[in-house]
């Protein structure tokens, strides 16, 4: 447990973090302070669980659900994440629905979920294209414009991107490709909304060891091979990732914004 305390006071949502690198984040930004809403898509029993364990380390959480990528689907984050505050703040009752009081109630957001898996060209197909571009750069989008009535003057933008809009990764090209679209959106973004203190920045993750690349360790060549593409020889861990969102999210960098942080080990360089 931190107890720096950094986000004390601090609202937070993190997109996807049932599991994998956006559970990481939750949980660092919830020891450092801040009230998390843990927000999931399929994963619920996951979330509960990310909840029930920073509630066990003296932190503060509840649980969003909406799923991604579908109509409706930044309505839906936003009445699970209001309705959740509120029960949080113990103000209780649905009344006023999910518009009332939104002002300030909301310091960081991070867009976390995302899809991959996309293939080469030759195998792209507009479904699956539509599928990346709808979870990992409109979602996000849509995310921001209705989390700006809520966010305090001072809030934290992060973005998880990934290094395959950085280098070439023709493997998975719609995936990059949305990828580098969340990469523009963080520079528009940061010139926006600097008026109001506001930092949008991108992390961008190498190989992680999460369920995303599961298939690329099935062997211990295969992981030995992922682990060499790094200068220090081994996979990422969540953690990596995360400890990097939470100095974005802190008052530390406040002079930092419209960047896109390589968070890959050295992936590649
Ligand atoms: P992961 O273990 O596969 O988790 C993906 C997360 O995104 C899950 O929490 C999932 O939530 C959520 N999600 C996916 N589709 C969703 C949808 N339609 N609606 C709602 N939530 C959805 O992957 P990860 O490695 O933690 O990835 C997190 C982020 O890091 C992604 O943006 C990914 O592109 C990026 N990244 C990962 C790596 C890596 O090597 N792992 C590298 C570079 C970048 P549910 O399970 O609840 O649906």
């Amino acid at each position: 447990m931190d107890n720096r305390r950094t986000l004390a006071g601090k609202i937070a949502l993190v997109t996807g973090a049932g599991r994998g690198i956006g559970r990481a984040i939750a949980e660092r930004l919830a020891d450092d302070g801040a009230l998390v809403g843990v927000h999931y898509g399929h994963s619920a029993t996951a979330a509960q669980e990310v909840v029930a364990e920073i509630r066990k380390n003296g932190g503060r959480a509840f649980a969003v659900e909406a799923e991604l990528g579908v109509p409706g689907d930044t309505d839906a984050v936003f009445a699970a994440f209001d309705a959740g505050l509120r029960a949080e703040r113990g103000e209780g009752g649905e009344e006023g629905g999910a518009g009332a009081r939104v002002g300030g109630s909301l310091d960081i957001l991070v867009n976390n979920a995302g899809v991959s898996g996309s293939g080469p060209v030759s195998q792209a197909v507009p479904e699956v294209f539509d599928r990346m571009m709808a979870v990992n750069a409109k979602a996000p989008l849509f995310l921001v414009q209705a989390a700006l009535p809520r966010m305090r003057d001072g809030g934290r933008i992060v973005n998880i991107s990934s290094l395959a809009s950085r280098r070439a990764f023709p493997e998975s090209i719609a995936y990059a490709m949305s990828k580098g679209a969340l990469d523009t959106m963080t520079l528009c973004l940061a010139k926006e909304l600097g008026g109001r203190g506001i930092t949008v920045n991108t992390v961008g993750p190498g190989f992680i060891e999460t369920n995303m690349n599961a298939r690329r360790r099935t062997t211990p060549e295969a992981r030995a091979a992922l682990a060499g593409r790094s200068v220090f020889d081994r996979i990422g861990r969540p953690s990596d990732v995360a400890d990097v969102v939470a100095f974005l999210a802190s008052d530390d960098s406040r002079w930092i914004t419209g960047q896109y942080l390589d968070a890959s080990g050295g992936t590649d360089l």
